[in-house]
């Protein structure tokens, strides 16, 4: 019987673990290996609050490509929302620890079949994965933290994104308890006295449930977020249906002619009175090949000029939410300032953030509670992950071109040092970010969870039906 080792357990991968277990008509033997987030539900359905919700409508949260209405149906069969009228339901941005409630539901169905003639058995290990060793065309070891080892045929890297990276600091900030450098771990136990100040290094999404959280407990204090850009992310909205503008060689366009062609279309839709973003949201079908159209340069210019304005845009939130960041910062508890983090220098009582502000001037922000929520460390070679360290080495996996993760080829096998891709190791998920661009929400990971799950039981595709993707409610 063969063996297929997954290494994470979140939404990627759980979710490959899910279709290779419907998808299969052979004995097959799962592994998920898991370890620091909860097994189903990774770092983002991992919450246990209900004020952190998802930023994408319940209608496009299915985690199965083939069944666009599964977790919408799944919501309807939870007592809570039994009589939500349809149009309500499906609009819904549900609580994230429900939608992890969904995966694990997905997943103990799998583990703990009902039907005993399934032919496919999921083992969970709860251990951190450090090295393969690739054995020839079909056999691979996974070696673990603890020292143990799993033998299995293929193996599949759902890792998902790198944790943050960290700021200089004029003495060491490890074990210091005014410094969270992962905003998911534990913080409201280190919570300052009511007056304190708690300063948040990024504006974005991760920002967002922090201030949430601090909200919801009612915690007296001053909230300062911190970021190069200053913005915060923007709200869904209401809006209309739109043409898809995207020519069909648009990958002859270049950055320039994109831009333009973006450009020409947000000033159409000011003028009809309809939200800009309805362009970007039009990109998204496109994104991922439009992306690899770009030349390096290309890719570079985007990511300091544009990707700023993209993030904020694309990554929206609810609007519900939108409203309580904005009465936050309108009655003085939240404080946003543009600027370039320096360092950080703790001092006998606070920690003094340092940055440059937007005209180059330095400042000085002093902190209780110092949380990093600045998003992935995106450097993959330099992330200081012994698992990515090993496969590097050992050439198992190659680096893109701009260092944000690993080249794989359409079937989602890691090419290799010598530019061939991998018959044993495959990968799917942020780690392809430098790759695709856009590779890190359910719309995308539940194709690739399916996909890579298709190639290694070596099958047919199954047809998918795309949905236009509506970010906006309409
Ligand atoms: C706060 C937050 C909110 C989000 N909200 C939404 C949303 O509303 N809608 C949406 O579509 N997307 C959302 N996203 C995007 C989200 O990244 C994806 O939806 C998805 O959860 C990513 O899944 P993943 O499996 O790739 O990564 P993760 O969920 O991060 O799972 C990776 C798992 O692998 C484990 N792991 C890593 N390395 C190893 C190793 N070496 N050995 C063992 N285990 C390992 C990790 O500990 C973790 O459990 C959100 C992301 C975040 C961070």
């Amino acid at each position: 019987m063969k063996t297929i080792a997954i290494i994470g357990g979140g939404f990627g991968g759980t979710m490959t673990a899910v279709n290779l277990s419907r998808l299969s008509d052979q004995p097959l033997r799962v592994v998920i290996i898991n370890s620091k987030r909860p097994l189903g539900r990774g770092t983002a359905y991992g919450t246990r609050r209900n004020e952190h919700l998802l930023n994408v409508a319940a209608r496009n949260m299915s985690a199965l490509p083939d069944r666009p209405t599964h977790f919408v149906d799944w919501l309807r069969s939870r007592s809570e929302f039994n009589d939500t009228p349809e149009d309500e339901l499906r609009e819904m941005f549900a609580p994230r620890c429900i939608y992890g409630d969904y995966l694990r539901s997905l997943l103990g169905a799998c583990m703990n079949p009902i039907d005993e003639r399934s032919q496919v058995t999921i083992e969970a290990l709860d251990d951190e994965a450090v090295d393969v060793d690739v054995s020839g065309e079909s056999s691979a070891t996974v070696l673990m933290k603890s020292g143990d080892a799993l033998e299995a045929d293929r193996v599949v890297l759902a890792t998902g994104n790198q944790a943050p990276g960290s700021f200089p600091s004029a003495s060491p900030l490890r074990y210091d308890p005014r410094y969270r450098s992962d905003p998911w771990s534990e913080w409201l136990s280190r919570l300052p006295p009511p007056g304190g100040t708690i300063v948040l290094l990024g504006t974005g999404l991760t920002m967002v449930d922090i201030v949430l959280t601090l909200g919801e407990i009612g915690w007296n204090g001053k909230i300062v977020a911190v970021s190069r850009s200053g913005r915060l992310p923007k709200s869904h909205f209401r809006g209309i249906a739109y043409e898809d503008f995207v020519p069909d060689d648009a990958e002859s366009l270049g950055l320039s002619g994109l831009r333009e062609l973006v450009q020409r279309h947000c000033e159409r839709l000011r003028q009809m009175s309809q939200n800009p973003a309805i362009a970007i949201d039009k990109l998204r079908p496109h994104t991922q090949r439009l992306w690899q159209s770009l030349s390096k340069d290309e890719k570079e210019a985007f990511l300091s000029h544009d990707a700023p304005e993209w993030n904020v845009t694309r990554h929206r939130i609810a609007a519900s939410i939108h409203n309580r960041m904005t009465d936050a910062l309108d009655s003085g508890r939240l404080q946003v300032i543009a600027g370039t983090i320096d360092k950080l220098v703790p001092g006998e009582q606070q920690i003094d953030v340092v940055l440059r502000d937007t005209k180059g001037n330095e400042q000085s922000i002093a902190g209780d509670l110092i949380i990093n929520c600045t998003g992935p460390q995106l450097r993959f070679t330099q992330a200081g992950v012994p698992l990515f360290d090993n496969l590097l080495r050992k050439q198992l996996v190659t680096a893109d071109e701009l260092d944000m993760g690993i080249l794989v080829d359409k079937h989602f096998a890691a090419i290799t040092g010598n530019g061939m891709p991998s018959p044993v190791l495959f990968a799917i998920g942020p780690l392809l970010r430098g790759s695709l661009w856009e590779t890190t929400a359910v719309p995308e990971l539940r194709g690739q969870a399916m996909r890579v799950a298709e190639a290694m039981l070596e099958r047919k595709p199954v047809a998918v039906q795309e949905e236009e993707v509506i970010e906006y409610y309409i």
